[in-house]
């Protein structure tokens, strides 16, 4: 199986775009392979397909399929005018962020048709119909508190027992960035039933007991 490092240099050689440290990734790989075969795995925020591409070669070497999902309009940060928004990834005609078309190029360059589903889709729409058993959840979606403590919440609950649910962007202090992560985060921890595994950078995450 390919290393995080070298899954590294293929997303600098092909420029994808994305939001996830080094670190962070190669942990999301070791969750998915300590962890499955329990169930499919899921993720929310596809956006240009970074993390997909390392959970996706994780999933890929176990014969495991992940499901990313996105409404590709892109978050708060991401809209015109906003910190983080990006001019290429922006339909002038309709005014409105598509993430759709870089998420596509990225899969198909990292030999992944196979092995990730995207769904276009705005999780809380999803959610509700969804049944199928799941061994990792990772939540990389909105960042508002209403979100965030959605996809937690929500999503934990589709875990099978022993699954994790892994958390980007969680920030203790205030200063070094958004909180509404981190108190969704410790929302569902406070439910009990959960056991805290490393924090890596910004990336928490809780084995379901
Ligand atoms: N995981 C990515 C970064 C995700 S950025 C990486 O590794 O680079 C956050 C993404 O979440 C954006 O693409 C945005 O469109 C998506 N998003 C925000 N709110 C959402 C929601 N409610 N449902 C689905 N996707 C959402
Ligand atoms: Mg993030």
């Amino acid at each position: 199986m390919k290393t995080a490092q070298t899954l590294s240099k293929f997303i600098l050689d092909n420029s994808i775009k994305g939001f996830l440290a080094e670190d962070e990734a190669c942990y999301l790989m070791s969750l998915v392979e300590q962890h499955y075969p329990l169930g499919a795995v899921l993720e929310i925020g596809s956006y240009c397909g970074k993390s997909t591409v390392y959970i996706g070669e994780a999933c890929k070497a176990l014969g495991a399929t992940l499901f990313s999902v996105d409404h590709h309009r892109g978050s708060e940060e991401h809209q015109y005018g906003e910190a983080y928004h990006d001019t290429q990834l922006y339909d002038e005609q309709l005014s409105k962020m598509d993430s759709l078309p870089a998420f596509r190029r990225t899969l198909h360059l990292a030999d992944l048709d196979s092995t990730v589903i995207p769904i276009i889709a705005t999780s809380s729409n999803l959610a509700p119909h969804w049944t199928t058993p799941l061994s990792l959840v990772f939540v990389d979606g909105g960042h508002s508190y209403e979100a965030a403590l959605h996809d937690c919440t929500v999503w934990s609950k589709k875990l099978v027992k022993g699954g994790v649910l892994a958390v980007h962007d969680l920030f203790e202090l205030p200063e070094d960035g958004g909180q509404a992560p981190f108190d969704a985060f410790n929302a569902v921890y406070n439910e009990g039933g959960w056991e805290k595994l490393s924090q890596v950078n910004s990336l928490g995450a809780l084995r379901k007991l």
